[in-house]
């Protein structure tokens, strides 16, 4: 598809869902799906996504490659964790997101793998094992 029959196809889908009801951006900013600017973003880093990451490959650990590899950069991220008999694959539950993040989610959700993650670059810093964080709080 040329740039701008993309572009126009875009423009198009935007247009339809917003007639029919079916894009909510505050839903989807406050799910961490899109940031304030409406760009896609991790939803545990933050970090906008870059389309490059649907066609780059995992890196592999030398000596473990598999040549049928494909997973890529990025994937789909389930941001309130999958629950048994829960409807978990509903709108505004899904989101573009790093597969290294997600996979440091996996099924532990969002906030508390954040609150971990702050317990644990604390206990770092306080062992000295994080010098330049301990030198610039923030
Ligand atoms: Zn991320």
């Amino acid at each position: 598809m040329a740039p701008n029959d993309a572009l126009l196809r875009r423009n198009g889908v935007f247009q339809i869902s917003e007639e029919r009801g079916l894009l909510d951006y505050d839903r989807l900013v406050a799910a961490r799906i899109l940031n304030r600017a409406h760009r896609t973003i991790c939803p545990l880093c933050l970090q906008e996504l870059s389309s490059q990451g649907f066609f780059d490959r995992l890196e592999q650990a030398q000596g473990r490659e598999v040549l049928d590899l494909t997973v890529t950069k990025l994937n789909l991220f389930h941001i309130e964790e999958l629950k048994p008999g829960g409807f978990n694959h509903r709108p505004y539950n899904l989101g573009w997101g790093h597969h290294h993040c997600n996979v440091v989610v996996k099924d532990a959700g969002i906030m508390q793998t954040l609150h971990w993650m702050s317990e644990t670059l604390k206990r770092n810093i306080d062992d000295g094992h994080f010098p330049e964080a301990a030198n610039n709080p923030s």
